[in-house]
């Protein structure tokens, strides 16, 4: 019988589990070898718990990262994108296993805290005429790439990605404060088909004053508008590190927060009454462009070729390494 992909995954994060020395899982590996050793032709649908707006609901995990890859790429995206997609996912998740992200669930639905996720009618609603297509492609990603997850001193990689990051990617300490290896900026070129590679948010005058005096009181609006912007640094990536706004230092990824912008990849004038914000890329920045990714399955990389652009010197293991 062939191995249901999950129990696979299972496998495989249990190697993980019992190679690394210094993690500290919150699951423990003896229920993933009790779930392995009843693999056979009746062994029990191995099931994730995640967290929805309708409550828990217990899903294949095949059947979740299809739905995953369909609700975080457009259905149009090449096989190799949704392979790299693919691999992302199930390495995210394994690791949301390990860490108990969520206490009544493995993962929520919530693409702001786990991964996008639409059930598998929802996306028919969605996709309509190409949904068949689509599904077609995104569970040929899932068994085409099966079990293999990305991992980095033997345990799951955190496998962040985001829509498009602008032309480069940010360090992890750059955005979060601590640094992670693999996590390191490249360059991410040809994104500029990406609906969001660059936009401007529009902010009023007075909205602009009260959102800055809410976040700092350091802040001070007695000058010209004009000379409410201070100087910027930049990260590695492009981003805004720092900004003086109303002559008090905000970091690019507060005034991300506190204006609803699309990045922390920002410049800033004043147009009329309101303050501009001239944006590029769509995200955090950190570990994969899916956009970026998708340049590169274009110009004919491969999901492996994808995956060591962005995850810098991970090892790319399936379960029989
Ligand atoms: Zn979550």
């Amino acid at each position: 019988m062939k191995l249901l992909a999950a129990l696979g995954l299972l496998s495989v994060l249990g190697n993980c589990l019992w190679q690394t020395a210094n993690a500290a899982p919150v699951r423990q590996p003896e229920p993933l070898l009790l779930v392995i050793e009843s693999e056979g032709e009746n062994a029990p649908e191995p099931v994730l718990q995640l967290q929805t707006d309708g409550g828990v609901i217990g899903i294949d995990m095949d059947e979740y990262l299809s739905c995953v890859v369909l609700s975080e790429l457009p259905a149009s995206f090449a096989l190799e994108t949704m392979k790299a997609q693919t691999v992302a996912a199930r390495t995210y998740t394994c690791r949301a296993i390990m860490h108990g992200k969520h206490t009544d669930a493995d993962l929520c639905d919530d693409p702001a805290c786990c991964q996008a996720f639409h059930t598998k009618d929802k996306l028919r609603e969605r996709l309509g005429e190409a949904f068949d297509a689509a599904w077609e492609k995104a569970t040929t990603a899932v068994s085409e790439t099966e079990d293999t997850i990305l991992c980095s001193g033997g345990e799951p990689i955190e496998a962040v990605y985001y829509s498009c990051s602008g032309g480069r990617s940010e360090d992890a300490v750059a955005v979060w404060g601590g640094d992670v290896p693999y996590l390191r900026s490249v360059e991410s070129p040809g994104e500029e088909f990406a609906p969001r590679f660059e936009s401007e948010v529009s902010v009023s005058f007075s909205a602009f004053c009260e959102a800055l005096r809410r976040a700092s009181d350091a802040v001070s609006f007695s000058v010209l508008p004009q000379d409410w912007i201070g100087k910027s640094t930049f990260t590695r990536g492009g981003a805004v590190e720092t900004i003086r706004l109303g002559g008090a230092e905000f970091r690019g990824t507060q005034v991300r927060k506190i204006f609803s912008l699309p990045s922390a990849k920002f410049t800033v004038s004043v147009r009329g009454d309101a303050v501009l914000f001239s944006c590029r890329g769509y995200g955090h920045g950190v570990g994969m462009s899916q956009y970026g990714a998708e340049a590169m399955a274009r110009a004919g990389k491969d999901w492996r070729e994808i995956l060591e652009h962005y995850y810098t010197g991970v090892e790319i293991r399936g379960s029989e390494d």
